[in-house]
């Protein structure tokens, strides 16, 4: 069976990429997992460009047809913030907490039917020789004016489904899985390669 290096190194990334590209005829292997010890450094602007950074560098490293991703929450009172830069939004060394702490201060004057926000991901998979293809995904809710829910992890206790009546902390598991941006992207992703497979075979 061919081989798709996932590029992260977060255990619980890798195990929900493992379940949702089950079945797409690849071996998914991580980084470690191959022998590679890589950090690249996410300096783009946009989810896609990370994302490609990221598997570009190790498709050249590894050899091996990669699939990176780059994720992000993007408040629409706040012009798409925090975006690209939603894990280090506030302080670098922030907590969870501190960091929504800091968003929910920032929206403190701003009227729940303007809290609309987007939670996206981009998943870019790229071939040794640097071909690269984008599958993109996202999920919308509002920002709650306070957290709920023990859930999940980030912004997940104020990101609230009107359609759910909950936040996204305070799903079930699984539910997220089958919802959130993330998903949603790794279900194109997972599409293409299915292809993929299936003109190799024949
Ligand atoms: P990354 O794709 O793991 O680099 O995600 C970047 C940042 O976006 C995370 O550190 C979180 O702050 C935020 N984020 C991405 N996906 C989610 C999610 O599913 N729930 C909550 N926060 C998320």
């Amino acid at each position: 069976m061919p081989r798709l290096l996932l590029a992260t190194n977060n255990p619980a990334k890798a195990r929900e990429y493992r379940s949702l590209l089950k079945d797409t005829g690849y071996e998914l292997v991580t980084p470690v997992e191959v022998g590679i010890n890589l950090t690249v450094a996410e300096t783009g602007s946009t989810l896609k460009e990370n994302a490609r950074l990221k598997a570009t560098a190790l498709a050249a490293r590894s050899g091996l047809l990669t699939l990176a991703d780059d994720s992000g929450l993007f408040v629409d009172a706040l012009g798409g913030q925090p975006g690209v830069l939603s894990a280090r939004y506030a302080e670098e060394q922030a907590t969870d907490r501190e960091r929504l702490d800091y968003l929910l201060n920032k929206l403190k004057d701003v009227p729940r039917e303007k809290r609309t926000a987007q939670f996206r991901c981009a998943i870019a998979i790229t071939t040794p020789g640097g071909l690269v293809d984008y599958y993109q995904g996202q999920c919308s809710g509002v920002i709650a004016l306070t957290p709920s829910g023990e859930g999940g992890f980030g912004y997940d206790p104020v990101f609230y489904l009107p359609q759910r009546g909950k936040t996204m902390a305070e799903l079930p598991p699984g539910v997220k899985d089958s919802l959130s941006h993330r998903s949603r992207a790794a279900g194109k992703a997972a599409k293409a390669l299915r292809r993929l497979r299936n003109q190799q075979a024949e």
